[in-house]
């Protein structure tokens, strides 16, 4: 097989570690769902899956059923499997049929559900999302009662899996008089539940940040995405978690994933020459600079042009002009001791440095899941245990 030009580790003591400090945070008795949306948030869903499996999880959540069918190929037969997100229509058949769990948030896709399941013979596994106040996908309370006034008459067909909502914004401390408005709001659904005397199987609505700073709002179930990858969701996330420990220095998550290049070539540039593209940099000194043999159509953002490092020889070595299509520049003029093919890594540890996805911005932690939900599928992905 011919080689990629770059490759992604992940680490299954890491993975372990993160499910652990998630149940504990917890308590036994929610489910534990991990959304694995996105490739697994670009880990890669056909590498990351049975990793999840090994970490003792096998309940998995996704934003599409296109993506529920790539779980679908790599996850165990016992493993149970929810699409959040998009679910056409034509594709309901495929996803009854597997016995997919599924998200209704309009009283049509009940109804279709409803046709599919008698046309199989096999019960729908419905999940009512209602609205809370996020204002993007969820029942109305009007079409939540409509839709559940069908589950109760087709028990045979249609199964009442889940209630559930999504916080608009919970990793941040400022957005609490809407999430807390949420909160009740989802606790009036659930009253509505109980007097039309129907009990859906799972109550859930918390993300990594309700589960990790807000255990309460567990219920039934949570559903991880970002904590179970090692990022916490924000630092108001993370300082609350550190003020609760009494500043106790430790970091009860790990990093799963790291990302590896090596060095393609090595210039000798002069002092007042200009790198790359444009004047986007100018050698301030005679210089010693390092090709990297991938860019921003590799899922190495532009916006790191001129910012930001990789590490090379265990020594931390500044991008230099822009981020390229498929090529980057280092400096490495204090590491003498680098050569071609020297590894090069884009994310992680080397030695006794680090490179963390969030050191590439202190200003966005949306840059966290931007970046590593597009590094692009056709990245090796290789489980070190
Ligand atoms: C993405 C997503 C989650 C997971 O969110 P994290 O903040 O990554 O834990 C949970 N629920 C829904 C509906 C989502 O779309």
């Amino acid at each position: 097989m011919v080689r990629h030009s770059s490759r992604i580790e992940l680490s299954l003591p890491a993975l372990k570690n993160n499910i652990r400090f998630i149940r504990k945070r917890i308590g036994d008795h929610p489910e534990l769902c991990c959304v694995v949306k996105a490739n697994a948030y670009g880990h890669g869903t056909e590498a990351y899956i049975p990793m999840l499996e090994k970490a003792g999880v096998n309940y998995f959540a996704v934003a599409s059923s296109f993506e529920a069918e790539a779980v679908h190929k790599v996850a165990s037969s016992e493993s149970k499997i929810l699409i959040m997100g998009i679910l056409y229509t034509q594709d309901l058949e495929w996803a009854i049929g597997n016995g997919i769990e599924f998200y209704a948030f309009h009283y049509d896709m009940v109804a279709n559900a409803l046709k599919v399941a008698q046309k199989l013979n096999r019960k729908a596994k419905i999940h009512l999302e209602v609205e809370t106040g996020c204002n993007r996908t969820g029942l109305s309370e009007n079409e939540f009662i409509k839709s559940l006034d069908l589950m109760k008459q087709q028990p045979d067909y249609l199964s009442f899996y889940g209630l559930c909502t999504h916080f608009a914004g919970i990793e941040s401390l400022s957005n609490h008089f809407r999430t807390n408005r949420q909160y009740l709001v989802f606790k009036d659904f659930i009253k509505l539940c109980e007097k039309k005397g129907v009990k859906p199987k799972l109550k859930h609505i918390a993300c990594s940040a309700a589960a990790i700073a807000f255990p309460d709002t567990a219920m039934d179930m949570v559903r991880v995405g970002i904590a179970q990858y090692g990022f916490w969701p924000s630092p108001d996330i993370y300082n609350m978690y550190i003020m609760e420990r009494e500043k106790r220095r430790e970091q009860p998550l790990k990093r799963v994933i790291t990302w590896k290049t090596d060095i393609m070539d090595i210039k000798e540039v002069r002092k007042d020459e200009f790198i790359g593209y444009g004047t986007a940099y100018q050698a301030y000194q005679d210089m010693r600079v390092a090709v990297l043999p991938l860019g921003y159509s590799n899922g190495y953002a532009r916006s790191l042009s001129n910012k930001g490092f990789v590490l090379i020889q265990g020594k931390k070595a500044p991008i230099v002009g822009l981020i390229n299509m498929n090529l980057f520049m280092v400096d490495i003029t204090h590491i003498p001791e680098a050569q071609i093919n020297d590894e090069v890594v884009l994310i992680g540890k080397q030695k006794n440095n680090t490179i963390s996805v969030s050191s590439f911005s202190n200003f966005s932690n949306q840059l966290n899941n931007e970046l590593i939900s597009r590094l692009p599928a056709a990245i090796p992905r290789i489980m070190v245990s």
